[in-house]
């Protein structure tokens, strides 16, 4: 089971078209740099305002300046003076409400200093920047609930930087090529903690009620990194090797906070020793925000995670769906923090070693299966994402928050596996190392990763940069394979433009044993390979490693299939192709049902999960052979998603003799095996399954869309609205919920309709929230379906304003305001 919403991303994840751009993205010209930054910083919740002094250290690069330009959107500027032995001078400067034009007043000379004092107020509503996919919105700072008037939210201050929002609330060149080191006062309500770069040195109570905290980083990092967050958080710690790692979650969480976070230690420790550096700052604090406008951020030592960070115990059992994401953010600390892409157009040089270090930490914590399973999604991602025209070192785009695609994260990570591959363990990850040496605290571009790896190795990479970095595309091969008397002769023709040149594994099966050779494809059309063979040659199959970006035609029989599942050398990749043929051949070949059988029994859950999801259960055929298997799966598997998918497997029968396994499976710990065990109770005994659902977490419910279904209508009948939480999803969607499954059309419009007429801000704001998500992402991918989402939006507008009328109270106008601005936000 799936939620709505990434079904229906699944859907929607086609036919993309990126705008194409004739600028060149350079690298920002360096003509002041920044040295220290110190901030002294307040709120006003009121207005949504921070009154701030900035005291900011530069100097001239390397030419002679008399002229500084600090980026500084959407201010109020109120002074800007030169500091000289703490006597200021007023400067004249030019302020456009986007760039701070200060006159210095003399020339300096390279590294001669200058301090400046500039006293401002932010004001992040007046920011007008294009927002992103990834980063949905650019303010910079932003205010949750600033006047405390939504009951159901906490109130909060975070800030996001990346790209170039830092400059919402300080003074700063915000260019990734910058880097400063950092102080901060921040003055917050005293019941508030704060969390911020570096070390927190100094707690101070203010006789008004307030607390100033001071934190302070004396390793320079970019500005887009700057981070503060301010709420009522509960604050759990941990530790690593005398550091403190802190977890800071809503109070409700507190709980699971280490069940979620409490693997960081051992990162900490996988991390440095992979990459033979030891994490070079001075703690690791992650928290989790609510409205976050992205999925998380690497904020020097101070991470910001969603909601979805959140999790409770049950859903913990089944996966903690975070951990990719908490591996991902830590990474970050060495490839993007410690060491950043000099230009947006090298992003990737940050988010593609975030990305593979996804790989890396499943592989050394739950084995390589785990780690192929979660590179086949990314390639499949990559793929389906309509990437191929894009360069991975791209100079040329429209805005820059189109870098952060599949291209610079999923394509990049796995480029990074096959520099692995072809150089080796010790000759990669030495490379890696002596790249972070080399530009550590600094900024680098791809051809200091090639330069790093080249004189590691000893080899000329040339070669790969050109065609995986400067280039786009990968190969598209067709494979066509003649057996001989004593020759197995391969055929590869390259498909797409441009061609590539590769090393490519091929696996020989012969007497239904494997073994590997090595070929190297030339940069041609065609290449023909003769292998001598001895016995009875079964199965030729090219990029047996699965460590070439490719998507390969071959047409492989039954048997070869059924070989490649029992034989192949790796856990996953080749089993997962392999039970992907069979699947459709279960009817009529007893071979291809044994193996998916068999497959129930596979030492990955991944594909044991595949298998019981392709078995055509309905056929009778299918059942008395699986049937055994499957109940045990669904009773005793010890991976709950395991259960789950059995569970669900076994529901499609709708038949009573499974109504105890059913029943048991709604007692149990496990989210996921609950949810099925409803859904399957669901259509035997529907009542039983409704006084159940009245007991349990709205997690539960939220994974069984039918069962959502039959709950909104009893909820709505007592006018319970605590449950519009998980109902968002489903109702935000409702239109395209109607073309997936009609049967859950009417309660989806229903729960639309009921939040719209309720004075629900939270809901509100969520449904909005999703539909303008949803939009943002259908403008470049699915331009046709704009119109489906205008018109769900219209009738919320709609449905909200006869209840304003209703009952014209301040929250409700307010609800009316959030999807009028939705509205005029589609244009
Ligand atoms: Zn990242």
């Amino acid at each position: 089971m799936k939620s709505i919403l990434t079904l229906l991303f699944a859907v929607i994840l086609l036919n993309l078209t990126w705008a194409q751009t004739d600028i060149y993205r350079a690298e920002a010209e360096r003509i002041n740099d920044l040295v220290h930054t110190k901030l002294n910083v307040q709120f006003d919740f009121e207005k949504e305002e921070m009154p701030a002094e900035a005291w900011v250290t530069l100097k001239p690069h390397f030419y002679p300046t008399k002229s500084v330009t600090l980026d500084a959107k959407g201010m109020l500027i109120h002074e800007v003076s030169l500091l000289n032995n703490g006597k200021k001078s007023p400067l004249k400067y030019d302020y456009d409400s986007k760039q701070l034009l200060i006159n210095l007043g003399k020339t300096y000379q390279k590294d001669e200093s200058y301090e400046l004092y500039i006293q401002y107020t932010a004001r992040p509503n007046e920011v007008k920047q294009e927002g992103s996919a990834a980063i949905s919105d650019a303010k910079g700072l932003y205010f949750i609930d600033p006047r405390d008037e939504d009951p159901e939210k906490p109130t909060q201050i975070w800030t996001q930087g990346e790209t170039e929002s830092s400059s919402a609330w300080f003074p700063t060149i915000d260019k990734p090529n910058q880097k400063t080191t950092e102080e901060i006062y921040i003055t917050v309500p005293d019941k508030f903690v704060t969390l911020s770069n570096g070390t927190l040195i100094k707690q101070t109570k203010n006789a008004d009620g307030t607390r100033t905290d001071y934190w302070k980083q004396d390793q320079k990092h970019a500005p887009y990194l700057f981070y503060m967050g301010i709420g009522d958080f509960a604050v759990v710690k941990d530790s690593w090797q005398g550091k403190p790692v802190d977890y800071y979650v809503e109070h409700e969480y507190e709980p699971f906070a280490k069940e979620i976070f409490g693997m960081t230690p051992d990162m900490l420790t996988f991390f440095s020793e992979r990459f033979g550096y030891e994490y070079p700052w001075d703690k690791y604090s992650q928290m989790v925000a609510r409205d976050y406008v992205s999925g998380a951020m690497e904020n020097t030592t101070a991470v910001i995670h969603m909601e979805t960070a959140q999790q409770k115990h049950g859903q913990l059992i089944d996966e903690n769906a975070w951990e990719d994401v908490i591996a991902h953010e830590l990474a970050h600390h060495w490839f993007g923090d410690l060491v950043t892409a000099e230009s947006w157009s090298n992003l990737t040089m940050n988010e593609s070693f975030a990305n593979y270090s996804e790989y890396l930490w499943r592989e050394h914590r739950y084995g390589k299966a785990s780690a192929d399973a979660h590179r086949a999604s990314d390639l499949e991602g990559y793929i389906m994402g309509g990437n191929f025209d894009k360069d991975l070192v791209r100079f040329h785009y429209a805005a820059r928050e189109d870098m952060f695609d599949g291209v610079s994260y999923n394509k990049g990570g796995y480029v990074l596996h096959m520099l692995r591959g072809y150089l080796g363990d010790d000759a990669f990850f030495a490379g890696l190392n002596k790249y972070l040496k080399e530009h550590e605290y600094d900024k680098a571009e791809a051809h200091q990763l090639r330069l790093a790896l080249e004189e590691v190795s000893g080899r000329d990479l040339n070669w790969f940069f050109n065609q995986w970095y400067y280039s786009h595309g990968h190969p598209k091969l067709t494979v066509i394979v003649e057996n001989s008397n004593d020759v197995a002769k391969l055929n590869i023709k390259q498909m797409q433009e441009p061609l590539f040149e590769f090393p490519l594994t091929v696996d020989i099966y012969e007497n239904g044993i494997p073994a590997r050779h090595t070929v190297w494809v030339k940069k041609q059309r065609v290449n023909t390979f003769d292998f001598k063979t001895s016995g009875t040659v079964n199965l030729v199959f090219p990029n047996a490693d699965h460590d070439l970006i490719a998507e390969i035609s071959q047409d492989l029989t039954t048997v070869q299939n059924v070989l490649l599942y029992n034989a192949a050398e790796d856990e996953y990749t080749s089993r997962k192709l392999a039970l992907e043929n069979l699947s459709g051949e279960q009817l009529m070949n007893e071979e291809a049902l044994n193996t998916l059988i068999k497959a129930l029994d596979d030492s990955y859950h991944g594909v044991r999960i595949q298998a019981i999801n392709a078995l055509d259960i309905t056929s009778p055929k299918v059942k008395s052979k699986a049937i055994t298997k499957l109940v045990q799966l669904a009773e005793d598997d010890p991976k709950t998603l395991v259960r789950a998918a059995a569970l669900n497997k076994l529901s499609d029968l709708q038949d009573a003799a499974y109504l105890t396994t059913f029943e048991k499976a709604t007692t149990s710990e496990s989210f996921a095996v609950r949810a099925a065990g409803l859904e399957g109770l669901l259509d035997l005994n529907r009542e039983k399954a409704i006084s159940y659902a009245h007991n349990v977490d709205d997690e539960v419910i939220a994974q069984s869309p039918e069962l959502l279904a039959e709950m909104i209508p009893l909820w709505k009948s007592k006018n319970d609205t605590s449950h519009f939480e998980a109902l968002t999803e489903m109702a935000a969607f409702y239109a395209f919920v109607a073309l997936q499954d009609p049967t859950l059309a009417a309660p989806a419009e229903e729960a639309f309709q009921w939040i719209m007429a309720t004075d629900s801000p939270h809901a509100t704001k969520k449904v909005m929230s999703l539909q303008e998500q949803i939009y943002n992402q259908m403008k470049t991918q699915q331009p046709m379906a704009l119109p489906y989402v205008k018109q769900m939006t219209l009738k919320a507008l709609e449905i909200k304003k006869k209840a304003y009328q209703e009952n014209a109270s301040s929250s409700l106008k307010s609800q009316v305001e959030i999807i009028e601005q939705t509205l005029k936000g589609y244009n």
